[in-house]
């Protein structure tokens, strides 16, 4: 579905020299109903690679190719539309809108899509909130949840449009131990029940054990990780 090659990504200083590799050479592909995790201490580059996959960034050198479309070939409008249609994102802080309700933020990607039918996903909205037990909050504002159910609504905003993958950058970085284990079952969970590929970026084992595959973004580049490394 997604393929990366040979991905290299540099930041330059102002004098237009290398300043630092982030990532050197990295090739990945994701699949249909995949579930990765991307290890790797602060600064290693992870969101980087993430944004990278997102259309958020570009990378200096490399492909990145989603069915047959090389990302490279579209202009910002085709990039955003991209986004819209194939990408959900989670982030490690919420970004609902303080004054929008629950049920309001989670339909706010439909809102760039005329083609959309809007009761179906007022309805696909409701539902999903089921799912992620926040049926009894629609109608609440970000202000009156608690950071774990904030960011279970982040999971319905992610798959509102049927995406068909997900990405969440550091998705329980800023919760607590039971929230966060909470917010991982579910982001498996929403993942098989809505057959998306999951891409996680953390620095927790506990959260990376729960996916199929774990790879360690060492030293600018990726490593599979053993169950026992
Ligand atoms: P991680 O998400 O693993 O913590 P990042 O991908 O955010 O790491 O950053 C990787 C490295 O790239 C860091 O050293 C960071 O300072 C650097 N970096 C990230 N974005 C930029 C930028 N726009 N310009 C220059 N350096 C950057
Ligand atoms: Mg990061």
């Amino acid at each position: 579905m997604i393929k990366l090659k040979n991905i290299h990504k540099h930041y330059f200083n102002n004098a237009g020299t290398v300043k630092q590799e982030v990532l050197k050479d990295i090739s990945l592909e994701i699949k249909q109903g995949d579930a990765i995790a991307i290890l790797g201490p602060s600064g290693c580059g992870k969101s980087t690679l993430l944004n990278m996959i997102g259309s958020l960034d570009k990378p200096t050198s490399g492909s990145i190719v989603f069915d047959d479309v090389d990302l490279a070939s579209l202009n910002d409008k085709e990039l955003s539309e991209f986004r819209n249609k194939h990408i959900g994102f989670i982030f490690q802080m919420h970004h609902l809108m303080p004054q929008l309700t629950v049920l309001e933020n989670v339909l706010l990607p439909t809102l760039a899509n005329p083609d959309r039918y809007k009761e179906k996903d007022q309805q696909r909205a409701k539902e999903l909130l089921s799912v992620v037990g926040l049926d009894d909050k629609t109608h609440q504002f970000p202000g009156q949840l608690s950071g774990g159910e904030c960011q279970r609504a982040t999971v319905v905003r992610a798959l509102i449009n049927e995406p068909q993958i997900i990405l969440a950058d550091e998705p329980t970085g800023s919760l607590d131990h039971k929230s966060a284990g909470q917010v991982g079952n579910l982001l498996v969970k929403m993942q098989q029940q809505q057959k998306v590929a999951l891409i996680v970026v953390t620095h927790s084992r506990e959260l990376a054990n729960k996916m199929q595959t774990a790879y360690e973004l060492i030293d600018g580049n990726l490593k599979l990780r053993t169950s026992n490394s």
